[in-house]
């Protein structure tokens, strides 16, 4: 289900950096990236990321519990400043699930769309 998240309002639960998937990078923000942890792209690379299941680009690692490896155990993304434009679509471009809607705690400040879980203040 895609949104317009121009209303969205994050309350910072994490659940869209636990879903199963990729995060993809692109060679901009590879160097963004990079720059704001101070290391040098090549560490990066080497560090935080894998080739891309179809082999086109690179997607962040996942932390052995499945979540991004930039999440924080208090829900925080060490990189939020300078996080992939995937992330900071969520949840416009993204195909929605049921399933993340249901542990999504943020929501729409509007009346049109009621998806998400009901937490947003
Ligand atoms: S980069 Fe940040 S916002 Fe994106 S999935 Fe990882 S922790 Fe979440």
């Amino acid at each position: 289900m895609e949104q317009n998240n121009s209303e969205f309002h994050c309350v910072g639960c994490g659940a869209c950096c636990r879903w199963e998937g990729i995060v993809r990078i692109n060679d901009a923000e590879i160097a963004d990236i990079s720059n704001y942890l101070n290391i040098n792209e090549l560490e990066f690379i080497e560090r935080y990321t894998r080739l891309a299941p179809d082999r086109r680009g690179l997607v962040l690692l996942d932390a052995p519990d499945g979540a991004c490896c930039f999440l924080t155990p208090d829900n925080r993304c060490r990189i939020h400043p300078v996080k992939p434009r995937q992330c900071r679509d969520f949840p416009k471009t993204w195909s929605v699930p049921p399933e993340l809607m249901a542990r999504c705690k943020g929501g729409m400040r509007n009346e049109e769309w009621q998806g998400f879980g009901g937490g947003a203040p």
